[in-house]
Parts: C-alpha cells; sequence; structure tokens
C-alpha cells in the first residue's frame, strides 16, 4: 500500500488494518443513523485516531530521542517501529502516550457534545467516534504483546528484574492471554478473535526471541560470532567450480576475490540465478552480488542484527578493506545456542 510521512515518520498501512474496520461495522459501533456518510466519516475519523496514537508513540520517543524508523497500521491499532528499544522507564511512558492520546480524543469528543449543540446524526458520529476511541485505547492496553500493555507489563518488570527476565514473563502472560482469547473466540464463534489470538501469540512469542536475541548479544562485538575458516573464489573463477566448492564444503556463501580485494559475494540465490540464466562456464564476476553487507568486526553484534536483516543471509566482515570473516544467520543461530548454554565465544583474532 501507499507511503506517507508524518513529522518525518514514514506511515505504512498494512492490509489486514482493514479486518479492524470489518469488526467494528460488523460490531454494530460503525452503523449509525447518519447513514452512509456518516460511517465514511466514522471510518476515516478512526484511521486518523489510531495514527494519532502511533504519532503519540513517536513524539515521546523523540523526546527519549529515539528516532521512530516507520509507524505501521495494523488491525490492533499500529506499531511504531522505533530504532532501538528504550531503557524501562522511556519505554514505560512511550507506550503509556498511545492509548493516552485515544482517551484524551474520547474526552474532547464528549466534552465537545456537552458543550455544542450539534444535529442528532452528526452527534451519532461524534459519539461512535468516542466510543471506538475508548475500545482502541483500552484494548491497547491489553497486557500482551504487539500491544502497548504489554510493553507496559516487560517495563514495568524490567525496572525491578531486568530486561531479560521481564521478556520472557511478558511474552508468557502475552501467550496466555491469546490462548484465552482464542477459546472464547471458539465459544462466542467470533472468528475475528481468533485471528486476533493468533497474531498476539506470534507476536509474542517473535517479542520474546528477539528480545532474548538482543539481550544474549549485546556488548559482544561482530568478530565474536563471525565465520573465520571459509572459502573465497578468485574472480576468475567459474560457476562449475563454485558448484564444486558448494558440494564439497558446508559453506553456501562465497566472497569473490580479486587479489585480497573483495570485488563481489556469490550467495546461492545468485548462484542458482545465474546457472539457470548463463549455465556452468559463467563467471561467477558476471552474476555474483556488487551491492553485499559488510560489517564491522568491534561493532556490536546487537546493533548489526538490522544490517543482517537487510543483508539477507550473510554478510562480510571487513576491517579496512580487509575481509576477516562471513556472517551468516546460521551462524548467529548457532552463535546464540552456544550463549544460551553460559558459553561466551573468544573473539576472533584480526589477523588472518
Ligand atoms: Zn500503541
Amino acid at each position: 500500500m501507499g507511503e506517507i510521512s508524518l513529522f518525518g515518520v514514514p506511515v505504512r498501512f498494512h492490509f489486514t488494518f482493514l479486518f479492524l474496520i470489518a469488526f467494528l461495522v460488523a460490531a454494530g459501533i460503525g452503523s449509525g443513523e447518519a447513514g452512509m456518510a456518516g460511517d465514511a466519516l466514522f471510518v476515516i475519523a478512526l484511521f486518523l485516531c489510531v495514527l494519532l496514537h502511533e504519532l503519540g508513540h513517536a513524539l515521546t520517543a523523540k523526546r527519549y530521542g529515539i528516532r521512530t524508523l516507520e509507524i505501521v497500521m495494523y488491525p490492533i491499532g499500529g506499531v511504531a517501529r522505533l530504532e532501538k528499544q528504550a531503557e524501562p522507564r522511556p519505554e514505560l511512558i512511550i507506550a503509556i502516550a498511545g492509548p493516552m492520546v485515544n482517551f484524551v480524543i474520547a474526552g474532547l469528543l464528549i466534552g465537545l457534545m456537552s458543550a455544542v449543540k450539534i444535529d442528532k446524526a452528526a452527534e451519532d458520529v461524534v459519539r461512535r467516534i468516542a466510543v471506538a476511541n475508548i475500545y482502541l485505547a483500552v484494548f491497547n492496553l491489553l497486557p500482551a504483546f504487539p500491544m502497548d500493555g504489554g510493553r507496559i507489563l516487560r517495563a514495568a518488570v524490567a525496572m525491578r528484574r531486568g530486561e531479560q527476565v521481564a521478556t520472557r514473563i511478558a511474552a508468557q502472560i502475552g501467550r496466555g492471554l491469546a490462548v484465552l482469547m482464542a477459546i472464547y473466540g471458539i465459544l462466542a464463534g467470533q472468528i475475528f478473535l481468533i485471528l486476533i489470538a493468533l497474531l498476539v501469540f506470534l507476536a509474542a512469542t517473535q517479542e520474546g526471541a528477539v528480545s532474548e536475541g538482543r539481550a544474549l548479544t549485546a556488548g559482544l562485538p561482530v568478530r565474536s560470532a563471525m565465520i573465520t575458516e571459509f572459502h573465497t573464489l578468485p574472480h576468475g573463477s567459474t560457476l562449475r567450480d563454485a558448484a564444486k566448492l558448494l558440494i564439497a564444503t558446508t559453506q553456501q556463501d562465497f566472497p569473490v576475490m580479486h587479489g585480497d580485494q573483495v570485488v563481489g559475494l556469490l550467495d546461492r540465490v545468485s548462484f542458482v540465478r545465474g546457472m539457470a540464466a548463463e549455465g556452468p562456464e559463467a563467471y561467477v564476476s558476471a552474476v555474483m552480488d556488487r551491492a553485499f553487507v559488510s560489517l564491522d568486526p568491534n561493532r556490536d553484534l546487537s546493533e548489526s542484527m538490522q544490517d543482517m536483516a537487510a543483508a539477507g543471509a550473510c554478510a562480510l566482515v571487513m576491517e579496512e578493506g580487509r575481509l576477516l570473516g562471513l556472517l551468516t544467520r546460521e551462524n548467529i543461530s548457532e552463535f546464540l545456542m552456544i550463549r544460551k548454554l553460559g558459553i561466551t565465544p573468544e573473539p576472533a583474532a584480526t589477523s588472518v
């Protein structure tokens, strides 16, 4: 869907956001005396209120010097994706700011209705918008990720017991709540509720994993998780040579070298694509990825996770143009497993 930008924050609408509107219309909140025009006004107002909710998060985060990468609008209220996680106290305030916006909107609308005399149809629409805002605020205060309540809960626990314990507790409560929601949804025949329960369950699980990964990698440099024993391909190699290495090693991504300079990365995707398009006699330099992601070996591993997401399966670890190692998804998960077992791998030496 299209993209807009508010206060320098890009806003995307996730297609599932449409479910929320469908639910509100089906639940009768969206059908009133004002007819079609009133319904349209109601839906547009609701979009704006959810957006203001997210801006509440984004602008509060900004006060703590945290940038918002984007706002994605989901059916359960949208998500303001911050560049990094805040400390517990700011996180608590940032999380509360969203629902507060909806309470304030509801309060203002109710105040408006009692202060100004408007005709009945208009008053009906205003009342529905006010009620929907209270729904949004209360729903988002449920103590489960990705709702704000989940974040408030985690931040509150983190202030006393540390982030890792807090995230585990919050993720468990989120999953428990999702199961209860699903059971109720099944008993009450509310398909929408079952759908939300599924989303909440997945989000709680993901949030738990992401946060655990962050805790296990924080304070450790990229070099401590990189692969240091690997094969490279000279830029004059053919895809047939690459195929031999692919079979003979467990490696799937090969840096392509010109002397001791890296000129590209031949990953599995570009290998398969090259084989299909050009055949085994094509040179690797013709099909390799020249826009590979390179990481500084001394950078914090937890901060490099975002670059890894952009890199895909493999990033190159380089220092002053020199190739030191590879960082792959697979290796990171092995690294996390070893960290979980209580071992901190020694950072690899700089010299190769
Ligand atoms: Zn929120």
